[in-house]
């Protein structure tokens, strides 16, 4: 059976969640096309939190992306009535010259995003669950938090099933056909006529799209929730990150979410404790096999680095999961149209920190797709900044 479709996105994750809902509010026909469920375990937006902030040491060409998400987050807030920000701040440290903390520093400074530059004894006496040498410098964005990921995809979906989305969960794309007049989605269960198409298809997005795959490398990464030291107020702390050096992956941590709720048995969830990350890994996945499960080899690495900077986490390990990254070559995400095509379009290699920019490339996506271009300031995440390479555009 095939119906036909102003758009299809595929892939209920961050991205294809906050297009669905963008889609929706056009009035647009949309149809998303979900393989597993919504924020599942196998993807990349799952975990309870993820860290929101706009003194941005990446690339300071983020900012406006990050401020046009924040406000969508708001209004998703009011129009869901579920609460999906808890603004903690957020807290990066460094060694003396650290990129990281003067790149924060910069974006807030050329953006004019409030955050405060900290030195060591500042630090120690603003933050005191963390160890710094003397030479230690800060960064601090009030104006920061957490967003929670799975409660932010629910929400964005729900908005747009209201306004007359449709959302089809174990519903595997298998391939694009485009033609002069639309693309066939062919999906296992038969295939969908539709004017565009969004791939948010994350780290599976080289089955849809093969030509990107010499650009998009996936990753296994492990998140841990740790009891805090007996004493600790944990409910003070902010999220934080913490730039060790060339040699050695940033270490990130993020704050309790006071707003988690209890079990069905009354019982606290991992997110009432702070969670702690390595940034980053060599540990490749194939998404179709997942990621192998924790290990305790996982854990001591963890262990090893957060008892060193944050001495007030040195508690047991409440809980622990797996995610992929999907990076790109230089860390930033790639956003654009197929070449060749006016109908595919695509956010790729969110390379670990896309979650806070999605309902921005939510926005751009649809703008792309409805219109063909867009105002929002993407075109530096273009896949022709890869033109050297083989695989570019
Ligand atoms: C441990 C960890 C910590 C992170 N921390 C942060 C953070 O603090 N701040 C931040 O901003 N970002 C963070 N990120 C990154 C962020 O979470 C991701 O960039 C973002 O969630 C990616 O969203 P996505 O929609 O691209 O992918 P996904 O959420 O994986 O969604 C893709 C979806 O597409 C579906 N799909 C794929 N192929 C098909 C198909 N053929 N047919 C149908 N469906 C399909 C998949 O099943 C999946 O549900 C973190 C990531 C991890 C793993």
């Amino acid at each position: 059976m095939s119906h036909s479709w102003d758009l299809v996105v595929i892939g209920a994750g961050a991205v294809g969640s906050a297009a669905l809902r963008a889609a929706s509010e056009r009035g647009a026909k949309a149809l998303c096309l979900e393989q597993h469920t919504p924020a599942h375990e196998r993807g990349s937006s799952h975990g309870l939190s993820r860290i929101f902030r706009h003194a941005y040491f990446e690339h300071p060409d983020y900012v406006p992306l990050l401020r046009h998400s924040t406000a969508r987050f708001e209004t998703l807030e009011r129009e869901s009535g579920v609460t999906l920000l808890h603004r903690c701040g957020m807290l990066v440290v460094g060694p003396a010259g650290s990129e990281v903390v003067a790149g924060s520093l910069e974006s807030g400074r050329r953006w004019h995003v409030a955050v405060e530059a900290l030195d060591a004894p500042a630090l120690r006496t603003r933050f005191p669950w963390f160890a710094y040498p003397d030479e230690a410098v800060g960064a601090f964005e009030a104006n920061a938090g957490l967003v929670r990921p799975e409660a932010a995809v629910h929400a964005a979906l729900g908005a747009a099933r209201s306004r007359g989305a449709e959302l089809r969960i174990g519903a595997r794309v298998r391939a694009l056909v485009e033609d002069a007049g639309g693309v066939w989605v062919e999906t296992d269960a038969g295939r969908e006529r539709t004017n565009t198409v969004i791939v948010a298809a994350g780290a599976w997005t080289p089955r849809l799209l093969p030509e990107l795959a010499p650009l998009l490398t996936v990753t296994r990464q492990v998140q841990a929730w740790v009891a805090v030291a007996a004493g600790i107020d944990a409910g003070a702390m902010p999220c934080w990150l913490f730039d060790r050096g060339p040699s050695e992956r940033a270490l990130y941590g993020l704050a309790p979410d006071p707003a988690a709720p209890m079990n069905a048995a009354g019982e606290s969830s991992p997110a009432h404790h702070p969670k702690v990350g390595l940034h980053g890994s060599s540990d490749l996945v194939d998404p179709e096999l997942g990621a192998a499960p924790v290990a305790d080899a996982d854990l001591e690495r963890l262990h090893r680095a957060y008892r060193v900077v944050a001495p007030a986490l040195a508690g047991r390990v409440v809980a622990a999961a797996t995610c992929l990254y999907t990076m790109s070559p230089d860390g930033h995400f790639i956003v654009g149209t197929r070449r060749g095509s006016q109908r595919i379009h695509f956010a790729a290699g969110l390379s670990g920190h896309g979650f806070k920019l999605a309902p921005a490339l939510g926005d751009a996506l649809v703008d792309l797709a409805t219109h063909g271009r867009t105002g929002l300031p993407v075109d530096f995440l273009s896949p022709a900044r890869f033109v050297t390479t083989r695989a570019a555009q």
